[in-house]
């Protein structure tokens, strides 16, 4: 019987020479691995009560919705900047080369709702932070995080402490 990790290809020097890219679309391409990371991710979240799924641009869109669908739970959606068209709230966090603002519809999460955050993969932890900072911002509560992935050699888990997170697969 196959596992998740044998769905993620690993291609090196991606996007940048040194950087070993683990390739989720080789997970979302074939039936069995896509079905086995929706439901590991869902059912890391089985325990959990919670309102809504918040799922960041891109990947955490693709693994969000279907947890949110198989769970009867919302999804909101976290975007990059403009793209969303109503009144938001917005978040600037430092990358590698520069920064980045992540944004999200105000009337999207209430005061006291309680979120999980689903994305792909967990590198840096700083995307994650910044989107719990934004849900804080309109008075939500992270009551859980689930990744597919944990690179945990970039110690994305520390600057997420105070949060309960789970990873699927870890690369070292
Ligand atoms: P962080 O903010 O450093 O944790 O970066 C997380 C984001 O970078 C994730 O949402 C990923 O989409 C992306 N990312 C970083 N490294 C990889 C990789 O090896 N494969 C796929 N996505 C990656």
């Amino acid at each position: 019987m196959k596992k998740i990790e044998d769905y993620i290809r690993t291609i090196p020097n991606f996007p940048e020479e040194g950087v070993m890219f683990r390739d989720i679309s080789t997970v979302l391409s074939d039936k069995d691995g896509l079905r086995m990371a929706v439901d590991q991710m869902a059912a890391s979240l089985g325990d959990e009560e919670f309102d809504t799924v918040v799922g960041p641009e891109s990947r955490g869109f693709i693994f969000g919705v279907p947890i949110a669908y198989n769970m009867h739970k919302a999804f909101v959606p976290v975007r990059k900047k403009g793209k969303l068209p109503g009144e938001t709230v917005s978040i600037e966090y430092d990358l590698e080369y520069g920064s980045a603002e992540l944004e999200v519809h105000k009337d999207a999460i209430k005061p006291g709702d309680r979120v999980a955050i689903v994305d792909d993969l967990i590198a840096t932890g700083g995307t994650t932070e910044a989107i719990c900072k934004l849900i804080e911002k309109l008075g939500g509560k992270v009551v859980k995080i689930v990744f597919l992935i944990e690179l945990e050699g970039l110690k994305g888990r520390d600057k997420l402490k105070d949060y309960n997170l789970v990873s699927i697969v870890k690369y070292p």
